[in-house]
């Protein structure tokens, strides 16, 4: 790794009630890992914190704009832009702003995150920091930030096939990685999984750790997944932020849909929210600039 890709930040926000746990070894692999590389890493070591999960009027400080009917999304808008956060938040807003990587650790709580941490979502990427209806997606306010999720299941890898009982696991994680983490302009690499570490022999946990480990240290050269830019939609009320004709003519003579989300009625792309493209991308998709880390 050249001088200028050295100490960068990266923010590990974790979320496992063990320090036995498999999830806190994957942690500490990645911390380990990391701060050899010369990163400066960060743990938001939720649980431990006592971080809270929902998101209430107690998270502003000072009188409200409108009590009633209490809107959060907009109290927490106009309290982030006048500095009435609350310190909890406030903190993890910095150190969000510090990261140039946040790796989400933890195990997969009904197909999504534990509770605590989609507080932490809910709480922290409040609208003016983290989004707004100008700045989504690829233009996205952490356009220059990488986020990635690394969890374990109870589940095998077999029963999140496409043909296996739970469905496709890149439908599982199209909520997280596109509805939060993309729309806030992070570049998302592919997941770290970790399949059912609690049904396997103990050298197979092992082999997962080392494979976390060996991939930490190239993650520098990993290209993000691919998601549909927004250039490709109308970004107008009036518009329906719907695919422009144009964009919808030439993807009705592809085989498959543009994204797991956008998948226009066809097959979805194989593996689209669990692998980055190969280097040559398919036209009218988009990998964000890489950036170092
Ligand atoms: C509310 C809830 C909802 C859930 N929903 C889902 C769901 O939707 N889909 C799904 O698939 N699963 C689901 N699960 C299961 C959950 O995802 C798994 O139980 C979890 O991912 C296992 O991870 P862990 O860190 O808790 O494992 P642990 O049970 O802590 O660890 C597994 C094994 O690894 C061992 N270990 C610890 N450290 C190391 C180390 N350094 N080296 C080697 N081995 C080590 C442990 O001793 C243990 O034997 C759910 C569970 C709960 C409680």
């Amino acid at each position: 790794m050249h001088e200028a890709a050295q100490k960068k930040t990266v923010l590990i926000v974790y979320a496992h009630q063990s320090p036995g746990s498999f999830n806190r070894a994957a942690r500490d692999v990645a911390v380990n890992v990391l701060e050899e590389q010369g990163h400066r890493v960060v743990v938001s070591d939720l649980y431990a914190m006592n971080f809270r999960a929902n998101a209430t009027r107690e998270d502003i400080k000072g009188d409200l704009k409108n009590p009633e009917p209490f809107q959060y999304g907009d109290e927490t808008m106009h309290a982030w832009m006048e500095g009435r956060l609350s310190d909890d938040i406030v903190a993890e807003q910095h150190k969000v702003e510090e990261a140039e990587l946040i790796i989400f650790q933890f195990p997969m709580y009904w197909f999504s995150v534990p509770a605590i941490m989609k507080g932490w979502l809910d709480r922290v990427l409040v609208q003016g920091f983290a989004f707004s209806l100008e700045k989504m997606y690829n233009n996205g306010i952490f356009k220059d930030k990488k986020a990635m999720l690394a969890f374990s299941t109870g589940a095998s890898q077999t029963m999140f096939q496409p043909d296996g009982i739970n469905g496709d696991i890149n439908v599982t994680l199209w909520p997280l990685q596109n509805g939060t983490l993309h729309f806030c302009g992070f570049q998302v690499l592919a997941p770290q999984i970790f399949w059912g570490p609690a049904f396997c022999p103990a050298q197979v946990r092992t082999a997962m750790l080392d494979g976390w480990q060996a991939r930490l240290r190239g993650l520098s050269a990993e290209r993000p997944l691919t998601f549909a830019p927004c250039e490709l939609f109308d970004l107008s009320f009036q518009g329906g932020f719907l695919l422009r004709p144009e964009a919808r003519k030439e993807y009705d003579s592809h085989l498959c849909g543009l994204t797991t989300g956008h998948h226009l009625g066809k097959p979805l792309p194989a593996d689209n929210q669990i692998k980055a493209p190969p280097q040559k991308e398919t036209s009218g998709q988009s990998a964000s600039t890489n950036i170092s880390i």
